[in-house]
């Protein structure tokens, strides 16, 4: 059966983890987070005290801590050389740094080598902001996910206090919209809906249905996985 490339892109909470996991079980296909990748660079900046505008200095790091993904039963696991550091990526700390850090062109060049190597064979699913314009920008299937800022705010809020995250929605949406803007505004491959992607508002639908849409978006481009 063909192994295709699906790029899974969006801003932030839009579902795009949820639905890429779900889709790569099913089809025994790899699952990506590129957002991830970018994570754990901040947080390995954060640890080491090396600045956010320090370019040279985070490109050292993505070569000094080899960066992996490590399947288990309740999920993917996030590894810099060899310590886990799952939990340590969703933390406010890491996540108010990571826009400032996954602007520079250099860190970019470095993790989209690695996610191009990654993807180079197909059976992948992939997801971040920038895949299907400059990481896999042949990918068969393209999807742009958005949803309404107020429910992606709810959706994250729901999920950072189930593990424990202290978080105030009102701060979360503020923080969720100043990444967005950050990320679309950077000059290095920003957030933007590829030309060729399809665009599906998950405001108001449940994660099944999005499935639904994308498998069927799979369906019409004439892929049987
Ligand atoms: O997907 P997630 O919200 O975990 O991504 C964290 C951050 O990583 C984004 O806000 C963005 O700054 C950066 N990112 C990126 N390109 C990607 C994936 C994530 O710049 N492909």
């Amino acid at each position: 059966m063909t192994q295709i490339s699906i790029a899974i892109d969006g801003p932030a909470s839009s579902g795009k983890s949820t639905v890429a996991k779900i889709l790569a079980k099913e089809f025994n296909y790899i699952y990506t987070d590129t957002g991830a990748m970018y994570r754990a660079i901040t947080y390995l900046a954060i640890k080491h005290h090396v600045a956010f505008t320090d370019e040279e200095g985070l490109v050292k790091l993505i070569h000094h801590y080899p960066l992996s993904f490590v399947q288990k039963p309740e999920g993917q696991h996030v590894l810099v050389a060899d310590q886990d550091v799952t939990e340590e990526i969703r933390q406010p700390n890491v996540t108010q740094a990571v826009s400032e850090v996954s602007a520079h062109q250099k860190v970019r060049e470095a993790l989209v080598s690695i996610q191009r190597k990654i993807g180079e064979n197909g059976g992948v699913v992939m997801d971040g902001r920038d895949i299907g314009t400059a990481v896999l920008p042949n990918a068969e299937v393209k999807i742009f996910l958005v949803a309404s800022v107020t429910e992606r705010a709810q959706r994250r809020y729901k999920e950072n206090i189930e593990k424990g995250i202290p978080t105030v929605l009102e701060t979360l949406t503020q923080e969720i919209q100043a990444r967005d803007h950050y990320d679309s505004i950077r000059k290095v491959s920003p957030l933007k809906q590829a030309e060729d992607a399809i665009r599906i508002d998950t405001t108001g639908k449940s994660i099944s249905e999005v499935v639904q849409s994308i498998k069927e978006v799979i369906k019409e481009k004439g892929y049987l996985l």
